[in-house]
């Protein structure tokens, strides 16, 4: 990516610190044709995400949320007057971790679905499910309507850079079928983050199966895509995490450990 120019340049002061903001023209020329293959993207089960490739998945803890949440809730409860000073700054700050958790993890996302030749990527449109059930009850992340747009936005104008399309599908049922063999009735269970299907002897990682259900959701025709029977791949994804020292998204194996 080149950048041409530099149009304005503003301080802003946050309450907090200050802030220099460079607004700056960026040259993205043509970007590489991609290719044909289709990932499909859940947001929000057990782990933030989970993306299903077809023959590969990868999984996106959401540890270092839920983290920030107790700790900016813990942290809040303190301030003895909600519309403090230290109440917004509390608050700003949070939202600017989030956001850049956000910004990190769907950056990621493009990059390991543009390694893929990802040509289009599906992802679960939460609308009903927020309306409909309490998933907190579901030891869910708390991933309020706002950092859901927010991160599909996010999503789209990265794979647009790359020319990667971005595709909202209806999640209905996406986590309660079966992505091997359809069954949509009682012969499932999911325990422990691990969906069991009795009909045709899956077992794979929840989140995984709910992301190939949606990826499964835009393919024209499953016999396109390979067909592939082996479903060893649903149970075994790899797990990419933030690390908060970088800020950035690396394979599980490279994040050191806090002690
Ligand atoms: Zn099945």
């Amino acid at each position: 990516m080149d950048v041409q120019n530099v149009q304005q340049v503003r301080a802003v002061w946050t309450g907090d610190e200050w802030e220099l903001h460079i607004v700056c023209r960026v040259e993205t020329g043509d970007p590489e044709p991609p290719g044909d293959r289709v990932a499909g993207i859940d947001l929000g089960i057990c782990n933030f995400a989970a993306i299903a490739v077809g023959d590969e998945a990868l999984l996106y803890p959401g540890g270092a949320l839920k983290e920030d949440d107790y700790y900016f809730q813990k942290e809040r409860a303190k301030c003895d007057d909600s519309d403090s000073h230290r109440a917004h700054r509390l608050d700003r700050k949070r939202r600017g971790r989030r956001d850049h958790f956000l910004h990190a993890v769907s950056a990621d996302m493009v990059d390991e679905c543009a390694a893929r030749n990802v040509g289009t990527i599906a992802v679960g449109d939460l609308s009903d499910i927020r309306e409909g059930t309490d998933w907190s009850d579901h030891g869910n992340l708390d991933l309020h309507g706002w950092a859901f747009d927010r991160f599909v936005e996010m999503l789209e104008y990265k794979a647009s850079e790359r020319g990667i399309r971005v595709e909202r599908v209806d999640e209905r049922d996406t986590s309660k079928s079966c992505a091997s063999c359809g069954t949509t009735d009682d012969s499932q269970r999911v325990e422990r983050g691990l969906y069991v299907c009795e009909a045709c002897g899956l077992v794979a990682n929840a989140d995984v199966n709910g992301a190939e259900n949606i990826r499964q959701k835009v393919l024209p025709n499953l016999a396109c895509d390979g067909g592939d029977r082996d479903n060893g791949w649903m149970a075994q994804p790899a797990v990419r995490l933030f690390d908060k020292s970088t800020g950035q998204v690396a394979p599980q194996e490279q994040v050191s450990r806090e002690p």
